[in-house]
This record gives C-alpha cells, sequence and structure tokens, in this order.
C-alpha cells in the first residue's frame, strides 16, 4: 500500500489537507468510513474505506444509495491517508481538488469480504447504514478504465 500518488498530486504547502502516514491497522474489526461531499469541478460525494492501513476511496458522481434498488457508479481513486477521514475546509483554487470538503456520512463498518474485484461491508454510519456492495465493472466501450465500480445497498 502506498500514499504516492495522494501525496505527487499534492501540494502539502499549499493545501490544507493531511500528508499523512499509513497506519498499522491490522486485525482492527471495527474499522472507519467516511463519506466527503466534494464541491469541486463536478460536485461528487468520496466514499473511503480503511483497508490495509489506508481509506481506499470512490467518486460517487451522484452520492451514495440510502436504500436498495439503486445502483451508482462509483470511480476509485488514490488511496488516501487514514486522518483524511477528518478533513474539511477548502482546497485552495489551483490545487488538486480545489473546492470545499465536508463531512457528508461518518461511522464504522465490519467487512465481510474484500477482495480486488468485490467488496462487501456493513456500515454503521448515520446515513449510510447496512449492507454495501462494491462489485468492480469490466472495462467496456461506454465505461473506459479499471477503475470503475458499482456501488449498492443489499441485505441478504
Ligand atoms: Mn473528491
Amino acid at each position: 500500500m502506498t500514499l504516492e500518488e495522494y501525496r505527487r498530486k499534492r501540494d502539502f504547502s499549499k493545501t490544507g489537507e493531511p500528508e499523512g502516514k499509513i497506519e498499522n491497522a491490522k486485525d482492527r474489526v471495527e474499522r472507519i468510513f467516511v463519506v466527503q461531499k466534494h464541491k469541486a469541478t463536478h460536485l461528487h460525494y468520496d466514499l473511503r474505506l480503511e483497508i490495509d492501513g489506508v481509506l481506499k476511496s470512490w467518486a460517487v458522481p451522484k452520492g451514495p444509495p440510502l436504500r436498495e434498488g439503486i445502483k451508482r457508479l462509483a470511480v476509485q481513486t488514490e488511496d488516501h491517508p487514514i486522518e483524511y477521514a477528518d478533513f474539511e475546509g477548502v482546497i485552495p483554487e489551483g490545487e488538486y481538488g480545489a473546492g470545499t470538503v465536508e463531512i457528508w456520512d461518518k461511522g464504522t463498518f465490519i467487512a465481510e469480504e474484500i477482495d480486488d474485484n468485490k467488496i462487501i461491508v456493513n456500515l454503521n454510519g448515520t446515513k449510510m447504514n447496512g449492507r454495501y456492495i462494491l462489485i468492480k465493472l469490466k472495462p467496456s466501450p461506454r465505461l473506459k478504465g479499471e477503475n470503475n465500480w458499482l456501488l449498492f445497498k443489499k441485505e441478504k
């Protein structure tokens, strides 16, 4: 795991975002998640899940679904440091992700399954509660690239 891409994209003398460190989160059963509403060039919601000592991250343009039966595109972005879960504020103009960031939801989760193409988590947040599934999509003519996932809520 690495925060190289995260750090490369940012100038920490200009942005208030944390530089971050990789935490040793081995064997933690209850992990943290956060969703940050990010008003950048395009409004989106950043879903971040604590996995392997970093926050695995996805940008969800239409926002996470709050009930079953809705599937949302979630585009995986660079890993963020755990401390990022507390970040709110303004990223200055000219910096990567310039705009405002506010915490939209936050809580803990228990992982049910984590692999390269599928993640199942049981979220315990204020807005997002219950069993959520992320499935990695194969590249297609409509959705190119390796970073596209589907996010949906589904109880067993
Ligand atoms: Mn973002």
